[in-house]
């Protein structure tokens, strides 16, 4: 297996919050549903949270080739989570028979052409806030977990590009990668990088690799100009022209503030039921305020960022959002969608942060936005990138591509 790639900075050691085991499906393997029948694991599922142990129906929802989802209790929680938000899997067979989903939360590889990816998911607060044993220093446990996803989840190398149709060899990747960290973590006035200013450099940066005329060159003079343009764009001391996200812009982030949105009350509203009716009614309340129209609601209250003031370069706050952008750029390039368009839905996430986290702020009381407010609204926000949703699937469309940088660099998410 050839060395992968990861954001050396990031940590991790699991809490045992449980916040994973109460919101998303876990997928078993066909010998994962074979081996827990043969060790009568239904003795151990909780159809509510504090009934007694023993399942009173099948506790695996089949799917097509043997595989299947572990049922959910009522409250939408793994039906193996214990009252001590351990797993009953866990602790009765032992850790390696956990499913392999499980074990591999929160990170995920991709098998991409040159180094394969490693990311790590910011729906997990200990990877929020970067607490544990530095990822490189589990080398070994990884390979175990990538060797298990190989075997049970084969997946072809998936080319990158840099936009739809635009290969990106793996030497121009990684050259990009490092010109947009060189940018990112350019220090401000206050001596810590300012993230506005250095995003806003990102984008004007991205916007002229991306023009049709630099996009025809032949591949190795698009690798040179794209390091000769970045590494001048991250030194220059020349002043930056400001550019308002375009209305339109503006108007996709309201549909992805909605996607991000409407993903959560999904989650916590359908829960395997459909679509039903006062869950429709409820999105369709939820698209018009995201869109301006009519009055906020519990999930979505636009109107909360005029009551909780959110200031990126609060040392809590800065430290949290610099992290998300640093691993961001560090595993820009998992073949999943074109570089640009991971990177605009990565920051369309942080643009979708700021309203959630004033909305969890405002709620608390408090007039700023703090580190907790902050990592609430990110995971919220993040969720969706675990939800099964065709909003989901439209991801890319909804950031707007550079158009959500502009966004952040501006602080225009209203
Ligand atoms: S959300 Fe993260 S810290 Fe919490 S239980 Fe899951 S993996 Fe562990």
């Amino acid at each position: 297996m050839g060395a992968l790639l990861l954001d050396p900075a990031q940590r991790f050691t699991c809490q045992q919050c449980g916040r994973c085991c109460r919101r998303w499906e876990i997928a078993l393997t066909p010998g994962e549903v074979k081996a827990y029948r043969q060790a009568k694991v239904e003795r151990y599922f909780r159809e509510r949270e504090g009934s007694p142990e023993g399942a009173e129906s099948d506790p695996f929802d089949p799917l097509p080739g043997g595989y299947a989802t572990i049922r959910k209790r009522e409250d939408g929680a793994c039906g193996f989570l214990s009252l001590e938000n351990r797993c009953r899997i866990h602790e009765e067979l032992g850790a390696d028979r956990k499913p392999l989903t499980c074990r591999l939360f929160p990170i995920r590889f991709h098998p991409a052409e040159g180094a394969p990816v490693l990311t790590a998911s910011f729906s997990c607060p200990t990877i929020v806030k970067n607490e544990g044993t530095l990822l490189t220093a589990q080398s070994r446990e990884i390979a175990t977990l990538r060797k298990a996803w190989g075997r049970e989840y084969p997946e072809r190398e998936r080319p990158v590009e840099l936009l739809a149709g635009r290969r990106l060899a793996p030497e121009a990747l990684a050259t990009l990668r490092q010109v947009l960290r060189e940018m990112l973590d350019r220090p401000g006035p206050e001596g810590r990088p300012d993230l506005r200013a250095n995003v806003l450099r990102m984008a004007r940066y991205v916007e002229d690799v991306s023009r049709h005329r630099v996009m025809r060159l032949p591949p190795p003079r698009f690798a040179e100009y794209l390091e000769l343009t970045g590494r001048y764009a991250a030194k220059s001391e020349q002043p930056l022209a400001a550019r308002r996200p375009s209305a339109l812009g503006r108007l996709l982030f309201r549909g992805f503030l909605f996607a991000v949105v409407a993903a959560r009350e999904q989650l916590e509203d359908g829960r395997g039921s459909g679509l039903r009716l006062d869950l429709r009614w409820r999105l369709l309340r939820l698209l018009a305020h995201a869109h301006g129209v009519g009055p906020g609601l519990p999930s979505l209250d636009r109107a909360a960022v005029r009551r909780a003031r959110l200031d990126l370069q609060r040392p809590e706050v800065h430290g949290l959002a610099w992290h998300y952008l640093r691993a961001t750029v560090q595993t820009l390039g998992t073949g999943r969608r074109p570089v640009l368009d991971e990177l605009a839905v990565a920051v369309a996430f942080l643009n979708a942060t700021e309203m959630l986290a004033a909305q969890h702020a405002a709620r608390k009381g408090k007039t700023l936005v703090d580190a907790e407010s902050f990592s609430e609204g990110l995971m919220e926000a993040v969720d969706l990138t675990h939800a099964d949703t065709s909003a989901g699937r439209l991801l890319a469309t909804l950031s707007g591509g550079v158009e959500s940088l502009y966004l952040f660099a501006n602080g225009q998410t209203q």
